[in-house]
């Protein structure tokens, strides 16, 4: 075998502005033995222009489905070997196995050696179990070189860690890891970033970047000799204690990724994040990050049992108030796997349980019905919401009451991210899965 093709696809047609390189791909090719030339194809920010190769790797996410079954069948067609990871092959792995000659259940990392020898030698499994690919003892060896030319979001992308300690009921990653939890070595870490050739801001990609106070601390004093901006999504509870962000803002943290969900207590006991109030009330938890100049970047979604029309607008309204520089309000998704999914469809509230391959579904449908309000008023509701938060007046609003706390650079950032999520918010709306024309079938003499 000489020739590995990784493949990102795309969700419905067109170009996003914001897609960040596929991490999964470097981890990857750091571990594909030299005698192999691997190509890569991300549909998010190029045609699909496939090349000659042995076998295909797809990386997979539920919204993304679709399109990886279609461009899948295109390659067996061909005869080309068809490898399917990710969140979604894990969580569906007999709806992936239709499509793909061998499918990994877990992180691909930990087997992908192994399954590279198996495809040489004609003896490929139909089935590998990834389990958790960080491991003590066994570095994270990436090769950022598969990126080579192509246009992502101007962010370094950084790992520490995987999995999270919490069991929501709507979280993939809970379905995903369980509580299983992996750190790497924070000096492991410190000098990776040393060595990336940039200087851009860095984005922790791990799910929750807070595990341990200890390990949290160890963390932020390798990063601070560093001097390098970063972003990270990290759970609430940090906040219990205002040293810890002292340490963040000195270790360079501008902004924080937490998912606040809901204002009601009720729903937040419902998805199990009830442990989100430990750091004191949201408004304080906001302020305290504020007076420490870190950005919040706040998420929530509607849909639990308490939730009518009216959560949508007191978000909106809460987000602007708090002077969050980045808001997301989106209707809730059962995806596969998680307790949210298996509630609902018990429940029998799904509208189409499988959601992620029903043609007739457009990104922001509501998915299902919830108990206080209707499914169309679910799916409207995330609209106006973001069209508040991303109204011109707010966003000037937020950005000049943003300069007291964060200085000018990071305020022009803050500006940016928020025009290039309102074209985002407008580009995705009401789009199917997957638009793309068929695949050229002109394109087989190149396989
Ligand atoms: S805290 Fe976040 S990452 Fe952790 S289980 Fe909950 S939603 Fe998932």
């Amino acid at each position: 075998m000489r020739h590995v093709t990784f493949l990102r696809p795309n969700l419905g047609f067109g170009t996003p502005h914001d897609a960040m390189a596929p991490l999964v791909f470097a981890i990857l090719k750091g571990l594909t033995p030299n005698h192999i030339e691997t190509h890569l194809i991300d549909e998010r920010v190029e045609p699909f222009a496939p090349v000659r190769t042995d076998l295909v790797a797809i990386t997979v996410e539920t919204f993304t489905a679709r399109r990886a079954y279609e461009l899948a069948d295109w390659y067996r067609a061909q005869g080309v070997t068809v490898v399917m990871g990710g969140h979604h092959p894990s969580m569906c792995p007999g709806e992936a196995a239709a499509h793909a000659d061998a499918v990994v259940v877990g992180d691909a990392e930990g087997v992908w050696p192994a399954l590279l020898e198996d495809a040489e030698a004609g003896r490929l499994k139909p089935r590998y179990a990834g389990g958790m690919g960080l491991a003590e003892g066994r570095p994270l060896t990436l090769d950022r070189s598969v990126w080579a030319g192509r246009k992502y979001a101007p962010i370094e992308l950084v790992q520490a860690g995987r999995g999270c300690r919490f069991a929501c009921d709507f979280c993939s990653i809970h379905a995903f890891y369980g509580t299983t939890r992996a750190m790497r070595p924070p000096d492991e870490v410190a000098a990776e970033i040393a060595a990336l050739p940039g200087r851009g801001m860095i984005f922790f990609t791990d799910d929750n970047l807070y595990w341990t106070r200890d390990t949290f601390l160890a963390l932020m004093a390798a990063l601070a000799p560093l001097e390098r901006r970063w972003s990270c999504q990290i759970t609430i509870d940090m906040a219990r204690d205002d040293s810890l962000m002292a340490e963040m803002a000195r270790a360079g943290c501008a902004l924080v990724l937490i998912g606040f969900e809901s204002l009601d207590p009720g729903n937040m006991r419902q998805m199990r994040k009830n442990w989100s109030h430990v750091g004191g009330a949201y408004e304080d938890v906001i302020a305290r990050l504020h007076r420490h100049g870190i950005m919040v970047y706040g998420t929530f979604v509607f849909g639990y049992d308490a939730d009518t029309p009216a959560a949508y607008d007191a978000a909106a309204a809460f987000s602007i108030r708090t002077g969050m520089a980045i808001a997301n309000f989106n209707p809730l998704t059962p995806m596969p796997g998680t307790g949210l999914y298996d509630r609902l469809a018990a429940n029998g509230q799904l509208l189409s349980p499988n959601w992620w391959t029903d043609p007739g579904y457009r990104y922001g449908d509501a998915i299902f019905t919830p108990r206080a309000m209707s499914a169309q008023a679910l799916r409207d509701g995330a609209m106006r919401a973001r069209g508040r938060f991303y109204a011109t007046g707010s966003i000037l609003s937020r950005a000049t009451r943003g300069l007291r706390h964060w200085g000018a650079r990071p305020t022009a950032l803050m500006l940016l991210a928020n025009l290039l999520s309102r074209r985002e918010i407008a580009r995705k709306q009401s789009r199917a899965l997957s638009s793309h024309a068929p695949v050229d079938s002109t394109r087989e003499a190149r396989i």
